[in-house]
C-alpha cells in the first residue's frame, strides 16, 4: 500500500545534475537570435556583422569570467563535444605506442570512453582510483604520470556523488613538473579538467593552473547541446570537425548563435550569483541530510562531507535495502524527479561505475539515490520528500 500524502501540483524537481531548466532571463536573451535576428555570422552584409558581434560579445563575457584569452574560448555543441576534443585534440598530436594519458576511474562516460578509445588504438592509458569518499589523490597523480604522459583529465566535480576534486592543487603540482619535465625535453603534460558539473564554482583558469575546461550549458540553467572548450593558445589542438574553419578552425560549422549567446548568459548569471546561492543550497543539503540519516534507519550518505569536498547541491544516498529504481519511479508518482547512481543509467543500465570504484557493495550501490539542489528548491519541498520517503522506505522494506 502505498502511504496516502497530498501530491504536489508542481513537479518537486531534484535531478539539477541531470539537467537545469532554461533560466528566463536567458530564453529572452537567445530569442531575437532563434527569430529576426537569423544572420550567419560569416556573412558580411550588416545581419551577419550582427550575428558575428553577438558572438565576439558572448566569447568576450565567457573569458572574462574564465581568466583567459577570448581567443582560447572555443563554442561546441555541449559538454561531451568538449572533452573529446580536448582529448582527441591533444592525443592526436602524438604517437598512440609512445604517449600516455592519466585520468580516473571515476570520470563521466564522456571522458572514459574517449579514452578508452584511444587505448584500444594503443595509446597508453591509467584510470587513478579515487578513495570511499570520492576524492583523487594528487599522490595518486604523481605516481601515474610516466615520461610519455602527454594529458592528464580530472573532473573538477563528481556528477554522481558531488566531490570537489582538488584542481588547484593538481594544476599546481603539474605547473612545477612541466617545467622540470622542459629541461630534460620530455613531453608537455596538458591538464584538462571537466568543469560540467562545476558552474557554481571558481572557474578562473589561471588561478586553477589549467590548460583545458570543458563547460555545458546544460547543466548551468543554459541551452542543451551547447558547450564550451577553453584551450590555452600555446597548447594547439587538433579539430575534431573540419570544414568552413569557425572557432578558429577548431570546430568548423555555422555557429549555433542563439546557443552561443544563451550560454554566456547563464554562465554570467550563474557565476554572479554563486556565493550567495551556493551558501543557501548548503543550509538545505545539510538540514536534508540531517533530517534523513535521524529519521530513515539504516541510510548512509555517498560522497565526502568534508569541508569544500562537497558540491553544495548534492545528496547521494544509499537507503539499505531498497531498490534505488524502484523507489525512483514511486517518487515520480508522488511528482518528485529524482535520479539513482548515475544520470545515464537508463542508457546502459549498468550499476554505477562510479560508486563502485568507491568500493561500495552491491547493496549499497543499488540502493543509492540522488536528489540535486538547484535555484528552484525550498525548504517546504525538501520537507515534503522527507514526509513520502520515511513511510515509502518503510513499505518498501516489507515488500
Ligand atoms: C553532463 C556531463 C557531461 C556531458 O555534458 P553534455 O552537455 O551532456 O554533453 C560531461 N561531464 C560531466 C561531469 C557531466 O555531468
Amino acid at each position: 500500500m502505498l502511504p496516502k500524502i497530498k501530491i504536489p501540483k508542481q513537479t518537486v524537481y531534484l535531478d539539477h545534475a541531470a539537467t537545469t531548466p532554461l533560466d528566463p532571463a536567458v530564453a529572452k536573451a537567445m530569442r531575437p537570435y532563434l527569430a529576426e535576428k537569423f544572420g550567419n555570422p560569416s556573412s558580411l552584409y550588416k545581419a551577419g556583422v550582427e550575428a558575428k558581434t553577438a558572438i565576439s560579445h558572448a566569447r568576450e563575457k565567457v573569458a572574462q569570467i574564465l581568466n583567459c584569452s577570448p581567443k582560447e574560448i572555443i563554442f561546441t555543441a555541449g559538454g561531451t563535444e568538449s572533452t573529446n576534443l580536448a582529448i582527441f585534440g591533444t592525443a592526436k598530436k602524438f604517437k598512440p605506442g609512445e604517449s600516455h594519458i592519466v585520468t580516473s576511474q571515476i570520470e563521466h562516460h564522456a571522458v572514459v570512453r574517449p579514452v578508452e578509445a584511444l587505448g584500444k588504438e594503443g595509446y597508453r592509458t591509467t584510470f587513478v582510483k579515487a578513495n570511499g569518499t570520492g576524492i583523487i589523490a594528487l599522490n595518486d597523480i604523481k605516481k601515474a604520470i610516466r615520461p610519455q604522459t602527454v594529458l592528464v583529465s580530472i573532473m573538477y566535480a563528481n556528477n554522481e556523488v558531488g566531490t570537489i576534486q582538488p584542481i588547484r592543487e593538481i594544476g599546481k603540482w603539474l605547473r612545477a613538473e612541466n617545467a622540470r619535465r622542459a629541461k630534460k625535453s620530455l613531453p608537455y603534460i596538458a591538464f584538462h579538467v571537466d568543469a560540467c558539473q562545476a558552474g557554481t564554482l571558481n572557474l578562473d583558469v589561471q588561478n586553477l593552473s589549467v590548460d583545458l575546461l570543458t563547460l555545458n550549458g546544460s547543466k548551468n540553467y543554459g541551452p542543451k547541446q551547447t558547450g564550451v572548450l577553453f584551450a590555452r593558445i600555446s597548447l594547439p589542438l587538433k579539430p575534431l570537425i573540419y570544414g568552413g574553419g569557425q572557432e578558429a578552425g577548431l570546430r568548423s560549422g555555422t555557429e549555433n548563435v542563439a546557443g552561443i549567446v544563451g550560454f554566456a548568459k547563464a554562465l554570467t548569471l550563474i557565476q554572479t550569483n554563486r556565493v550567495k546561492e551556493n551558501k543557501r543550497l548548503e543550509i538545505l543539503r545539510d538540514y536534508f541530510i540531517k533530517r534523513v540519516l535521524k529519521e530513515i534507519p539504516k541510510s548512509v550518505i555517498n560522497g565526502s562531507m568534508g569541508k569544500g569536498e562537497r558540491l553544495p547541491s548534492n545528496i547521494n544516498v544509499s537507503f539499505d535495502g531498497v531498490d534505488g529504481e524502484a523507489l525512483l519511479l514511486y517518487l515520480d508518482s508522488y511528482n518528485i524527479a529524482v535520479s539513482t547512481g548515475s544520470a545515464c543509467s537508463t542508457v546502459d543500465n549498468l550499476p554505477s561505475h562510479v560508486l563502485k570504484a568507491m568500493g561500495f557493495n552491491k547493496e549499497r550501490i543499488a540502493g543509492a539515490i540522488r536528489f540535486t539542489l538547484g535555484k528552484s528548491t525550498t525548504k517546504k519541498q525538501l520537507d515534503f520528500v522527507i514526509n513520502v520517503l520515511k513511510p515509502l522506505i518503510k513499505e518498501l522494506r516489507k515488500a
